[in-house]
């Protein structure tokens, strides 16, 4: 049996689909370009972009595969399940239970699987490590997110915080080193939050450090962070394991305290460059990246301005903008102030044009500097601190070598081998 899979949304989708694939490979089934007998569509409902492009990748998929068995899942079938029914899909499963996803495929019976998020109460362990052909692996720490952010619909699909024990923290991280892998991410929904589910309340530091320490030939990148992790003990255990990546991706969300406070968040602005400092200070020259949420309800324009102006305070490497999104059962759905989709995508332009400079002003300072490359190609990879880097010789994929910076080109570093011959 032959499977087409297409994958929207976060790492955790992207991970989750690697582990749903290397089940289904157990069981027999080969990935396919065309004429799969199945075709499964991980979905996002982070947006209602991310709604609009999940229904538009299923009848995609759907229309290049006739006759091939429909399997959904993920966020935006576990908040709308009926929806995705109504496209003609044969199997429906919500964000959860992958293995069961594995068996219903494998059987092939039309089945449907949406359950309440908020009565999972176990993390879900899938089997670890990469899809065909990647170069770093992913290793999902966490699920779930007890924050609720009046902007987010994830806690209502994602359910309360679960926790990956640390033991299989630390064996996951093992394995995945022993496979031959240089660099393993963290993931999760909300890896802040890790472990306040398990006995003991161990930390997001106790994960770092179980992986770090169980894989030190690897590198350890964290993923997307809440800046309420980042306490100088935070940073200080990690600065010592000597293998995290200096590159920390930080969910800013808006740079005016008002925003922020109607968004839920769990700190202001000087909470956050307090932040910024003890990150630099720990990991000095790291590269710090965000996202931002522009045109929030409410947001005025004198708030917007707090946040470019707070953007190049921060002095980050690069941000991801995106416009507020209406998620319907959300509180900030119903929030006065709602600003029309021209006037957000006008934010997001305007943000761009910060953002450009900010990554040119990271960028050429690295000139000079040696990158720890991780290449994904025999001539491109990625420095510890994410920055896309280019040399003009050529290495071997998969390997991290160091490569002295000499040049900016575009978005990307340039460089040569530190020692070609090593
Ligand atoms: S922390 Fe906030 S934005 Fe992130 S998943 Fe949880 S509710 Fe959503």
């Amino acid at each position: 049996m032959k499977y087409a899979v297409y994958t929207l949304g976060c790492k955790v989708n992207q991970y989750e689909t690697q582990a749903l694939e290397t089940m289904l490979r157990e069981r027999g089934f080969e990935p396919a370009e065309r004429d799969a007998d199945v075709v499964i569509v991980n979905t996002c409902a982070v947006t209602a972009e991310s709604s609009r492009k999940s229904r538009q990748a299923i009848r995609r998929l759907q229309g290049q595969n006739p006759g091939a068995l429909t399997v959904v899942c993920g966020c935006f079938s576990q908040l709308e399940p009926d929806a995705v029914a109504a496209l003609g899909a044969d199997i429906v499963f919500g964000s959860g239970d992958k293995h069961a996803l594995a068996e219903a495929i494998e059987r092939a019976l039309p089945a449907r699987s949406v359950d309440d998020p908020f009565q999972r109460r176990a993390f879900e362990p899938l089997p670890a490590g990469p899809a065909a052909g990647r170069t770093r692996a992913m290793l999902k720490i966490q699920d779930g997110c007890d924050n609720f952010c009046t902007y987010c619909v994830i806690p209502y699909t994602r359910g309360r915080v679960r926790s990956l024990p640390l033991e299989d923290c630390a064996a996951q991280g093992a394995a995945l080193a022993e496979e031959g892998f240089h660099e393993i991410v963290l993931t999760g929904i909300e890896i802040a939050s890790y472990g306040k589910d398990l006995p003991g309340k161990p930390t997001l530091a106790d994960a770092v450090e179980a992986v770090a320490k169980a894989a030190p030939q690897a590198r350890v990148r964290l993923g997307s962070l809440e800046p309420t992790a980042v306490t100088d003990g935070f940073c200080a255990r990690l600065a010592a394991l000597g293998n995290v990546c200096p590159h920390f991706h930080l969910s800013l969300q808006s740079g005016c305290d008002d925003t922020l406070r109607r968004m839920n968040r769990k700190y202001d602005t000087a909470a956050f460059l307090a932040v910024c400092g003890r990150l630099r200070k720990a990991f000095p020259g790291c590269a710090l990246t965000a996202d931002l949420i522009c045109g929030f309800p409410g947001e005025s324009e004198a708030d917007f301005r707090s946040t470019l102006a707070f953007l190049q305070t921060c002095g980050f490497y690069s941000v991801h903008a995106f416009p507020y999104s209406v998620r319907p059962g959300t509180k900030a759905a119903d929030m006065p102030g709602q600003l029309s989709r021209a006037e957000k995508e006008e934010r997001v332009r305007r943000a761009g044009e910060v953002i450009a400079g900010l990554r040119t002003a990271y960028l050429t300072g690295r000139v000079g500097q040696v990158e720890q490359v991780l290449f994904e190609t025999d001539r491109s990879g990625h420095g510890g601190d994410y920055c896309p880097v280019r040399i003009r010789g050529s290495a071997r994929r998969g390997e991290v070598k160091n490569v002295l910076i000499d040049a900016v080109d575009g978005d990307t570093l340039l460089g040569e081998l530190t020692n070609p011959s090593e």
